[in-house]
């Protein structure tokens, strides 16, 4: 798995990405992470990559000159997305797509936006994370590869939990709990101390469809309502009397 990210704070990128279990999978070669200076596209002696924008207006933006430059001398892994509030919305199905592929390229933007003939001409396509503006792609770009390297096989310590974890099959994931048992008098509930380890799963599965239903009631619509094994499940754990 490569991915390459373009951006004007390389060591911003690389900071992030660098630390935790995804700087481990870096450093050991599970995944191939390269961080490009848009800065090394540029002509001029103050290595300057932004301009004003034709017809006006407040703030800079990124020219076409240095970032074509920048991603041509590089070569990077296709497709490249730019980053962008107006591109595809990124999700988990997103993550769980990008993770099968052998890699993905990351341009980040920065002022008020990158010139449009790299959306047109240079790129593949524009991904946003969210209907929120950000001062750069940085933030999304770190958001993107760290959803994604995280479903990469040897990435995490157990992959087990990719399968059981939020957005996976439409829903939540269950609550999680851990030592101590009681704790200030709150105690986890009976059937994980159990040792069952049967019902601790039906049981994990009705309280992640109830968490789902109390919380995110358009994941359990998109599925398609609740099942009549659904409903059996949340009936022999009490989750049906919540309102
Ligand atoms: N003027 C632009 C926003 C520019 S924000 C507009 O109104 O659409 C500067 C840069 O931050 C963008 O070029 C983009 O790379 C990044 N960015 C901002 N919001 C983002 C989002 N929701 N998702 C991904 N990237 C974003």
């Amino acid at each position: 798995m490569k991915i390459e990210i373009f951006t004007i704070f390389p060591d911003m990128v690389s900071q992030w990405l660098g630390a935790s279990l995804i700087g481990k999978a870096w450093r050991a070669g599970v995944l191939d992470i390269a961080v490009h200076d848009l800065r090394a596209g540029a002509q001029d002696p103050h290595r300057s990559v932004d301009d004003a924008p034709f017809g006006g207006g407040a703030g800079m933006v990124l020219a076409p000159g240095p970032v074509f430059a920048a991603v041509e001398a590089a070569r990077p892994v296709r497709p490249l997305y730019l980053l962008g509030p107006a591109g595809r919305r990124f999700d988990q199905a997103m993550a769980r797509e990008l993770a099968l592929s052998r890699g993905f390229s990351l341009l980040c933007g920065r002022y008020e936006g990158v010139d449009e003939r790299v959306g047109e001409h240079l790129v593949d396509g524009e991904v946003s994370i969210g209907d929120y503006v950000l001062a750069g792609g940085e933030a999304a770009a770190v958001v993107i590869a760290e959803a994604v390297a995280r479903l990469v096989p040897g990435v995490m310590g157990n992959q087990a939990s990719a399968q059981e974890e939020s957005f996976a099959g439409g829903l939540l994931e269950y609550p999680q709990y851990t030592r101590p048992a009681v704790f200030r008098g709150w105690a986890v509930p009976d059937v994980l101390v159990s040792g069952d380890h049967g019902r601790v799963a039906r049981w994990r599965r009705a309280a992640a469809i109830a968490r789902t239903m109390q919380r995110r009631p358009d994941l359990v619509a998109a599925r398609g309502g609740l099942s009549p094994e659904d409903k059996a499940l949340l009936a022999e754990f009490g989750f049906d009397q919540l309102s």
